[in-house]
This record gives structure tokens, sequence and C-alpha cells, in this order.
């Protein structure tokens, strides 16, 4: 098999991380590169372990995602289903199998067949606290469930299996969604995308609190809609579906959208250029550890996997900020 070769990549997400902390971006994009190999070095291997973890709200995300698509297939073979049924099939074996393999620390023997939830790796939960923590987690399940069968499965009830558009997700064996743009690989992964005449439906469940950059990320979508599917932004509608809450929120797209989101991504690629060999994201070859600044704002550092990696740092000073 060819060697893999890290290839320059832009996300929502990775510019998020970007932006709060360069050093991060340096960790799980660099640093990380052949850790999964036993011949790499350890700080490539800890890289490598730690940008796989979890955590017990992304578990949370995975395990409605796997129920709401169990839930939209049975309905879609004629079969209806209860939101215990959902939640048996769908979400729980997602939790316990998060929470077992993470107690057993089985991904300190391979991170990526198994989870790991940040919080067991930190110890962030207070002893005696974690039960009720899981029971909060297994509780938001059930309500995002019961709030998609009520509100968001009666609109999808004649979608067709045929007038769906397949998405590469994480964990489907292979690279996830992306499109090319400007000869870079811009990842996108909405949830649930299908065709309604030459209108293009894009839904994306969220089982979280509604933030604001929402819209910017999924507005994102409708350029990997135009670039990967030829739909112009006027043909298509997002609805970002608080599963949560049990409210929905619609956007309409406009070519002014699609050239906000151009501008976000060329901006952020010059920043993140700032800190390759030459400023070439051809060869994406990244500045020495040191160059990639550490965070100005500690707080970060709570929910951040790499810590450990951090901690490490003689600059790593948190207590003085
Ligand atoms: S622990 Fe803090 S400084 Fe280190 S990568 Fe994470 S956010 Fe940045």
């Amino acid at each position: 098999m060819a060697d893999l070769v890290n290839t320059f990549s832009w996300s929502f997400s990775a510019a998020e991380d970007f932006d709060l902390c360069r050093r991060k971006r340096f960790w799980a994009k660099y640093a990380m590169w052949g850790g999964w190999s036993p011949e790499a070095t350890p700080l490539q291997k800890d890289a490598y372990r730690l940008g796989k973890m979890d955590n017990a709200w992304s578990v949370l995300g995975r395990a409605v995602e796997d129920a709401v698509m169990w839930a939209l297939r049975r309905h879609q073979a004629g079969v209806s289903v209860t939101v215990d049924e959902a939640y048996e099939h769908g979400a729980r074996p997602h939790l316990i199998r998060a929470w077992t393999e993470s107690r057993k620390k089985l991904f300190l023997q391979n991170p990526k067949k198994h989870i790991c939830l940040r919080e067991h790796y930190y110890q962030d939960w207070p002893p005696g606290r974690e039960n009720e923590i899981m029971e909060a987690v297994k509780a938001q399940a059930r309500t995002c469930i019961s709030h998609f069968m009520e509100t968001v499965l009666p609109r999808l009830a004649k979608v067709s299996p045929v007038q769906e558009i397949r998405v590469a997700v994480i964990g489907s064996g292979g690279d996830p969604e992306s499109f090319d743009f400007n000869g870079m690989k811009i990842y996108a992964i909405p949830d649930y995308v299908y065709r309604e005449g030459d209108r293009l439906h894009i839904h994306d469940w969220k089982a979280g609190k509604a933030k604001e950059s929402h819209a910017a990320q999924l507005k994102l979508y409708g350029l990997w809609a135009q670039v990967k599917h030829g739909f112009n932004p006027g043909q298509v509608d997002i609805f970002i579906e608080y599963l949560a809450e049990g409210t929905v929120r619609q956007l309409a797209l406009t070519e002014s959208d699609l050239d906000s989101i151009k501008t976000r991504i060329a901006d952020s690629v010059t920043e993140m250029a700032d800190y390759l060999v030459d400023g070439d994201i051809a060869r994406n070859r990244p500045l020495p550890q040191e160059d990639w600044d550490l965070t100005l704002d500690y707080r970060c550092c709570r929910l951040c996997n790499f810590l450990e990696l951090c901690r490490k740092d003689p600059d790593y000073h948190p207590d003085t900020a």
C-alpha cells in the first residue's frame, strides 16, 4: 500500500480550534501523523491517541444520530417504532459501548478501535457523580429521540431512500465527506440529505444547545451542495434540528452567504499557512512545535484533549494567567 500523505485540509471545527489555540491544530493535524504505526515516536503515538478521544456529549450526539437514523429506516420499511425501541436499538448500544470501553481503558491498546471518554482520562468527574452524569446523558438521548419522532419524522415521512444523497460519515471506514475547493480538501459532513424535485434538503441533528456558530457551519454545506452536486444556493433548504429542545431553525441560502463562507475559508487558510514551512500548503510541512503558540485563554484547556502534552511544555503556565 502506498504511504499515506498528510495533505492540507480545512473544516469548520478545525478552523474554530485553530482560532482558539494554534498548538491544538499542531497536535491534531501534524504531531499525530503516523501515530498509528508501531514505529511511531512516543509523541506521535500520544498525539494520535489523544486526538481520538471522545467526551460524554459527543458520545450522546453519536448515539442520537444512530437512533434517529434507525427510526427513519424502520419507518421507511413500513414499521412503526416507539421512542423506547429507538433508544434500545439505536442509542443504548453506543452509550454502553462508550462507557464500558472507556472504563476498561481498552483504547490504550487500540485508540482507533476503542472509545475513550475525556472525562475518564482526565478524571474530570467528581467521585460519585459519574452515574448521575450517565443518567443525564441517557435522559437527554431519550428526549432527543422523542422530539425527533414527534416533530421531525412526520416531515420526512415521504422521503424514500432513492431521493437520498449518500454522505460519508466519520467512523464508516473511509475518508469522511469532503469536497475540493481551490485545490484544497474541505470536510463537510451533513447528517441527512435528500433531493425533492430540483431542490436539496439538508438536515443536521443537534443533541445539545443552540449556538450562533451553527448557522455558519450549516452554510458551508451549501457550498458542498454547489461544488459537489451542482445545486445553486436558492435551491438548497437547510434545517438545523435542535432535538433536545424540539425546535428547528430553517436557513435560506444566498450567493452572498456562499461568498462569506469562501472568504472565511480563504482568510483561515492564509492564517494556517503562516505556520507551514514557506507558507506552502501543497507541501504541508509544519513549522517546529514551539512556533505554534499556546492559547492565551487557558480556560479552553479544561476541555482540550491535548492537555497532557501541553502540561509537559515549559512555556505552559496556566496558573499565572
Ligand atoms: S491544552 Fe490548552 S494550550 Fe494545549 S492545545 Fe489544548 S487549548 Fe491549546
